[in-house]
């Protein structure tokens, strides 16, 4: 049985981490090696081919230049001898000039020369990984993700043909593993049938590694970044935050939404549909916990286990005495941020039905308000709305856990805490999965509330450590 070991940019951008990053795949039993570009890499390739794709072909080179010279000082200080992985950062360095140089002569960067141009940020660091392995003696191998994971043709965001890529990951890799090898499998990119190569969108790297894990029907996929799981709060807003160690998928679902960014839980589906636990470890403190996502509902006593907030948002009303019972009037709003492209992030309709709430981002807000005004002139005419109003700035907070689903009690806790803090509530929302209480506050309140929440629930048993 293997288990899939996967890296972020921050932990393979400087030697000590390289370092660090080689003692913990020494420790991994049977271990698949899934790493990112390292920091930073990925934004400079995609400024580089539009600056190119302006015909500026002499900064977008630059640009190249410059990466390629910080992989092989980085390759330099942690495998000077290696002389097969400084060849191939070369190969790859020439051909990623080629194609910034084609598309400067075309002034055009087609999604699929981005991702072909894209690709050399983790080309470039399985070279480097794979050889600060074989430095410490482990007898391992950069491995392209162009020859296992198939996709579609979708450039810039392409889905993986499931089947296919786990009949090759496992025809690719086990041979391999079962010879004690250790591949280094780039995250982030596959390839058509045809071969040409593709990206699975921005931050995929952990899906790569998801994908793997179910493909190799591994033990453990285990994600390595720069923190020790995920908190249950934001630790810059409550001191007294905590690692989390035992999530469920749906947890990490609703946490994800609002501001926790440790991980993309989408990212990490074909794992946990497959039964293998994901976790969140830190490259920088291996011997943290960390945190353990599974598809079982986490019962460890905890109601509310993690409070987030995502500050920067507008909330529109829809208001009016006469909007009630008239069907498809939500329709109408709803069709209105569509059309406008306005992400919604919390809606909330007392059963009154004299008003819709709808929480969107800050900077959205009016563009939004002058298009329900248009949508709904004729209802404002006639009174049935009387009117569409923004207040902002202000911030969702959210308090989640599975605890909550059936435990009476909990949002006389959650608004009784509030009270105390003297934090006014301007909305509320609740799903029926009742994994998360949902309310907008004045951004001014956003810490207050957020610390008020996790005071009352810090004495339920969230820290109860995973195995
Ligand atoms: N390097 C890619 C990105 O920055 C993928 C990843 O890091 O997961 O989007
Ligand atoms: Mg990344």
């Amino acid at each position: 049985m293997t288990t899939v070991l996967k890296f972020g940019g921050t932990s393979l951008a400087t030697p000590d981490a390289l370092e660090r990053v080689a003692r913990i795949v020494r420790g991994g039993r049977a271990p698949v090696v899934v790493v990112s570009a390292k920091a930073g890499t990925t934004n400079a390739l995609i400024a580089a081919s539009r600056t190119a794709a302006t015909g500026d072909v002499v900064t977008a080179e630059t640009a190249m230049t410059r990466l390629a010279a910080s992989h092989d000082e980085l390759l330099r200080k942690v495998a000077r001898k290696d002389g097969d992985a400084a060849a191939a950062l070369e190969e790859l360095a020439q051909r990623t000039k080629a194609l910034v140089r084609s598309v400067a002569i075309l002034h055009e960067c087609s999604p699929r020369s981005q991702d072909a141009i894209a690709s050399y940020g983790e080309l470039a660091s399985a070279e480097v990984v794979a050889a600060t392995l074989r430095a410490h003696g482990i007898d391992a191998l950069a491995v392209p993700a162009t020859g296992i994971v198939v996709t579609d043709d979708a450039f810039g965001n392409a889905a993986p043909v499931f089947e296919e890529t786990y009949v090759r990951a496992r025809a690719v890799l086990l041979p391999l593993v079962t010879r004690g090898r250790v591949p280094v499998v780039t995250g982030f990119i596959g390839a058509t049938r045809d071969g040409v190569t593709t990206t699975l969108g921005r931050g995929a790297s952990d899906y790569t590694a998801a994908i793997l894990a179910a493909g190799l029907r591994a033990d453990e996929c285990l994600i390595y970044t720069d923190v020790s799981g995920v908190m249950s709060a934001d630790p810059r807003i409550v001191a007294e935050a905590r690692p989390l160690a035992r999530l469920s998928y749906a947890e990490a679902a609703e946490l994800s939404h609002f501001g926790a960014k440790v991980l993309h839980p989408r990212a990490v589906l074909p794992a946990i549909e497959a039964g293998i636990p994901v976790r969140i470890l830190n490259t920088f403190a291996p011997d943290d916990a960390g945190t353990t996502i599974t598809g079982q509902t986490a019962s460890d006593g905890s109601i509310v286990k993690a409070t987030t907030s995502l500050g920067g948002l507008g909330l529109l009303t829809v208001a009016g005495a006469e909007m009630s019972g008239i069907p498809g009037f939500a329709a109408k709003v709803f069709d209105t941020t569509a059309a406008e492209e306005v992400s919604v992030l919390m809606i909330s309709q007392a059963s009154s039905e004299n008003s819709i709430c709808i929480v969107v981002p800050a900077d959205t807000a009016e563009r939004l308000k002058a298009a329900l005004e248009r949508m709904l002139a004729k209802e404002l005419a006639y009174h049935d709305v009387e009117r569409v109003t923004v207040e902002r700035p202000i911030a969702v907070v959210a308090a989640v856990g599975e605890g909550m689903r059936g435990t009476p009690g909990v949002a006389a806790r959650v608004f009784g805490a509030l009270g105390r803090e003297g934090v006014n509530v301007i909305a509320i929302a609740q799903g029926s999965s009742e994994r998360n209480i949902s309310f907008c506050v004045g951004e001014a309140d956003q810490v207050r509330a957020v610390r008020a929440i996790h005071q009352e629930f810090a004495r339920e048993p969230a820290t109860v450590r995973a195995g």
